[in-house]
């Protein structure tokens, strides 16, 4: 993922759209170690010193992020109406071109991952990789034994035509669950639940795999991942 094509890097590091980049190589205005070049296609490495327009441009840093997210903002990095994930970070991260790890619908709280690392964050979302994620539920009626059986055996999905893969269900109290699942459907815990006909009234993450939200993030708070969390995922 270090080698790529320069009109896409300058594309993606400089957020233009790709003609505009192929327009500054063709004019003369990106120099590679030192020598102009106009070919759009040129595949750079890491090792090659980029400059356009007399600026040196660095590799972006790889940048790891963990979100309180609060309900009622979308987990999308822009959005035309509605408040984003991305507007609740600090300015540092706005110039990262981080991307979502896992999103949360619009009502879910808890643990959202960000990075501008796409091999970690597959790492994280392929299915094949099967991440366990930790969700606290609290529900609308009381909670029953035959739910723990039937989340293990798992619901079948008319509209995508597949099984939910088996799922742990821990009963916490009468009116509160903690489910782990191992992939991420559309709205899927709610689905899960809405076959008891029992409405999910709210919906938590609290653990990706081995990271666990931190406590000391309030709602809307963010912090950088320590080297740990960020190994952990592999
Ligand atoms: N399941 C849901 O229904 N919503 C989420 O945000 C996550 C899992």
């Amino acid at each position: 993922s270090k080698r790529g094509r320069i009109d896409r890097f300058l594309a993606s590091r400089l957020q233009i759209p790709s003609r505009q980049a192929q327009q500054l190589i063709r004019q003369g205005e990106v120099l590679l170690n030192g020598a102009a070049v106009t070919q759009v296609n040129i595949i750079i490495n890491e090792f090659t010193r980029i400059e356009c327009q007399g600026q040196l441009l660095q590799a972006l840093a790889p940048a790891y992020w963990m979100l309180h997210k609060p309900a009622g903002v979308v987990s999308a990095t822009s959005d035309a109406e509605q408040q984003t994930v991305m507007s609740l970070l600090p300015e540092i991260a706005q110039t990262q071109q981080l991307h979502i790890a896992g999103r949360l619908d619009k009502y879910t709280t808890g643990l959202l991952l960000l990075t501008n690392d796409s091999r970690w964050s597959e790492a994280i979302a392929q299915p094949s990789a099967s991440k366990r994620k930790h969700y606290r539920v609290t529900l609308q009626n009381p909670l029953t034994d035959d739910y723990v059986s039937a989340f293990r055996d798992g619901f079948y999905f008319e509209f995508e035509n597949i099984t939910t893969a088996p799922a742990e269900l821990t009963i916490v109290s009468d009116y509160i669950a903690d489910v782990v699942l191992t992939e991420g459907k559309y709205h899927q815990i709610k689905r899960m639940f809405g076959r008891f006909r029992n409405p999910v009234v709210a919906l938590h993450r609290y653990q990706i795999g081995q990271i666990v939200l931190d406590d000391n993030l309030a709602l809307g708070e963010a912090r950088e991942l320590r080297a740990d969390e960020i190994a952990s995922v592999v």
